[in-house]
């Protein structure tokens, strides 16, 4: 099928991009990789009169490291991200996520602003940039504010995006002292999205306690879903595999699974169990070993 007819704009830089966004208002489409975008307006779920395309801007394509933060350009893609050698071994859960989002085709294109702003409860991103306290740049035409991605995903495919803004930067504070995170998600074939997913971070204080937890999970519900009570639980506690286990249990109270093609509810909340337990001791390894 093909996509209604719609306007499209191809700004070379962000002034324009950002103009272009704040006079088409509501009327407008952001375009980025276009994987998910480009899907959806050919079966025409989705319909736009405007698409602002930001291929061309290319001030927000990079990967760098500075003023202690990893930072990422919006437009670049989860394949660059996979490849590059600039990011820090400490943000274990971006290592693990990237080379299993779908495949290389579409890591190729698909950039990480588009995953985070597209808020699918299946992509896997959001659930990693929770875990690791990243903060997201959003510019508008006069000004910038930064959301923390706990607060970014509002519901379903719904983000604190605002008519008129940009996702330009995300911003992921690098580790101290003893932390460790992991991203383990569990699909059917290669390539698909997942059954589950789950990420965490840890950080260990002198006595081997978890002194601070963020966890979050994908594919467990309307969207990413802040396991705030498993948090709580952890804290204070040793890792053992008991403690990680009973994680598990605590975080399936948490979750909002639904019977789809990926299974039932029950399994999915079974697999959450497991890759709780495993996420669990694979960031508190990480974290005593000093290895993010
Ligand atoms: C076959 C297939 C399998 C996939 N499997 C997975 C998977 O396993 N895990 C996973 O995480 N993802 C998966 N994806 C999704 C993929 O990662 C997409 O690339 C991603 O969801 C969207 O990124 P994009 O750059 O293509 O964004 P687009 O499709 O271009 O845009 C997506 C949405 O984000 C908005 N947007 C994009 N950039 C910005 C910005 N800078 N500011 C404001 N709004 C913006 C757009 O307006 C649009 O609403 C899969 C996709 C396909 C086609």
């Amino acid at each position: 099928m093909t996509p209604s007819r719609f306007t499209y704009h191809a700004p070379g830089n962000l002034v324009n991009a950002l103009r272009l966004v704040a006079e088409s208002g509501d009327e407008a489409k952001v375009l980025a990789g276009g994987q998910s975008l480009i899907p959806l307006m050919k079966l025409r779920f989705a319909s736009f009169p405007t698409i602002i395309d930001l291929s061309g801007v290319k001030e927000l394509h990079y990967i760098s490291v500075e003023g202690g933060s990893l930072r990422l350009g919006a437009m670049t893609t989860t394949g660059e991200v996979e490849k590059s050698g600039a990011i820090p071994d400490t943000l274990g859960a971006l290592k693990d996520a990237v080379s299993h989002i779908a495949d290389p085709l579409v890591r190729n294109m698909g950039t990480v602003g588009g995953n985070v702003c597209h808020a699918d409860p299946g992509n896997d991103l959001p659930a990693v940039m929770i875990a690791l306290s990243a903060m997201f740049v959003l510019k508008r035409e006069r000004g910038e504010r930064r959301v923390a991605a706990r607060d970014f995903f509002i519901d379903s495919f719904t983000t604190a995006i605002k008519s008129g803004e940009l996702l330009t930067e995300i911003l992921i504070p690098l580790p101290e002292g003893n932390t460790g995170s992991s991203y383990l998600k569990q699909k059917r074939r290669a390539g698909d999205y997942s059954i589950a997913g789950v990420a965490s971070s840890l950080t260990l204080d002198a006595k081997g306690k978890i002194a601070h937890a963020a966890v979050a999970l994908t594919s467990l519900g309307p969207k990413v879903i802040v396991a705030a009570e498993t948090e709580k639980f952890l804290l204070g506690k040793k890792p053992e595999i008991s403690v990680a286990e009973e994680a598990g249990s605590v975080a399936a109270g948490e979750a909002q699974p639904s019977d789809d093609f990926y299974g039932t509810a029950e399994f999915k909340l079974n697999v959450l169990r497991r890759l709780m337990q495993e996420s669990i001791i694979l960031s508190a390894k990480r974290a005593s070993a000093g290895v993010g």
